[in-house]
């Protein structure tokens, strides 16, 4: 392994914005290690042999942020196409928008309700209950929507991710629900949104493209860490725990499963995210990946469509962390043993243990950049 001025346990996000960076603003030598075959982490996007139609192998990744800095950079390598994000949910054979807006509660009750009506009329199903102080998930919900829509559009669908009644989840997990009192079914508030128009991975073939990056593919850093040399100066994008051999304990995660099946009709679903509300549906979503890019031409007598099934990680596939208390408390003692380690930034959504959408992933690597790594080197 040739010396580097830094090394990068990670080709994802974060580590290919930090190679860019240190490559292309300061001719810096840089080393990227990466477990996987493939260059950018979860937003990893591929061409399905069968159907050509590209998709997103770690779940349906739409960019959208309202960071000028952020938009402006991800623009150098890639262009975006006009795609926007819509929802629906299936609940007992009905598609409804999400999240909830007026058409969802006009439908689900038969109602005709103008915007300022929405909130008076479900006071009026929250009063049924009055519940002041919500002990749990189930409970907050209730106060917050009132039972119907929980039973129809909570209660089933939080059971498939978490494997759990919400009445025995924490009132944390959930602070608000999004509900809107009009009819926008833009399902992100941002400014910007797309797909990139060539995929994802497109993008990190760019990033990375500097001859003084160099990219080691299928590379695990802890079966080289000892040949490394010491000393040098480590962005670390992979699990904090791990990164301490889980000395405190493992930090727990949920994860996905996704099945791909060919369906020999053109459109599926019509859209490219269908949730599923009911409990008794094994799925939360379908995925129908051909919707992400209405601008190319794809078969017209087949479609992919995607299920994905909701689960405990095993400590193979982090995807979402859990925010709950007893994760928090051992998320802070692997604060503690970071510190002992000045020369290793524990970066991304694994080494902060955080979900981080995209554009906060891109703001937060820019930043330690910015704040941490270039005085490094400008002193
Ligand atoms: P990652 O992408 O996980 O990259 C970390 C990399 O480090 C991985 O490639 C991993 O293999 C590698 N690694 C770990 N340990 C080691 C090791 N020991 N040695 C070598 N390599 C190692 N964001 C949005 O903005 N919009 C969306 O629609 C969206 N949808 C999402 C859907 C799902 C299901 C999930 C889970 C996330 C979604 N995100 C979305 C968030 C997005 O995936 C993250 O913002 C992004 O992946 C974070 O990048 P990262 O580099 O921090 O982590």
């Amino acid at each position: 392994l040739a010396d580097s001025d830094f090394i990068i346990v990670g080709a994802g996000l974060y580590g290919s914005t930090i190679a860019e960076r240190l490559a292309n603003e300061y001719n810096l030598s840089v080393m990227i290690l990466e477990q996987r075959n493939h260059l950018g982490g979860n937003c990893y996007s591929t061409i399905h042999q069968e159907t050509g139609i590209e998709y997103h192998q770690y779940g349906t990744h739409i960019f959208h942020t309202s960071n000028e800095t952020v938009w402006n950079y991800i623009h150098r390598f890639t262009h975006f196409n006009g795609y926007y994000h819509q929802v629906l949910t299936t609940y007992k054979d009905q598609v409804y928008q999400m999240p909830i807006n007026l058409e969802t509660i006009n439908s689900f009750y038969g109602v005709n309700l103008k915007p300022f009506e929405v909130r008076q009329f479900l006071a009026r199903e929250i009063a049924k209950e009055n519940i002041l102080r919500p002990q749990n998930l189930e409970e907050k919900a209730i106060s917050l929507l009132g039972r119907p829509l929980y039973e129809a559009f909570i209660k089933g669908y939080t059971i498939k991710q978490w494997q759990k009644h919400p009445r025995d989840l924490p009132t944390s997990i959930l602070t608000r629900i999004p509900f809107r009192t009009n009819y926008n079914e833009n399902y992100f508030h941002d400014k910007w949104q797309g797909i990139p128009e060539d995929g994802y991975a497109a993008i990190f073939q760019k990033m990375l493209s500097h001859p003084k990056i160099q990219v080691h593919l299928n590379t695990d850093f802890f079966s080289i860490r000892d040949q490394l040399p010491q000393n040098t100066v480590i962005v670390y994008s992979g699990p904090i725990d791990r990164f301490f051999e889980y000395k405190f304990g493992k930090l727990e995660w949920r994860t996905l499963r996704f099945e791909k099946e060919v369906i020999s009709v053109e459109d599926y679903q019509g859209i490219s995210v269908m949730n599923y509300a009911e409990e008794t549906v094994p799925y939360t979503r379908i995925h129908e990946p051909r919707h992400l890019h209405p601008e190319r031409n794809y078969p017209q007598n087949e479609t992919l469509i995607i299920r994905e099934y909701s689960d405990m990680d095993d400590g193979s596939a982090p995807y979402y962390p859990i925010n709950d208390e007893k994760n928090r408390k051992l998320l802070l003692k692997y604060h503690d043993e970071a510190k002992k380690h000045p020369n290793v930034f524990f970066s991304g959504r694994l080494g902060e243990y955080k979900y981080l959408d995209m554009h906060q992933t891109i703001e937060n690597a820019l930043d330690l950049f910015e704040t941490r790594l270039c005085p490094l080197f400008r002193q």
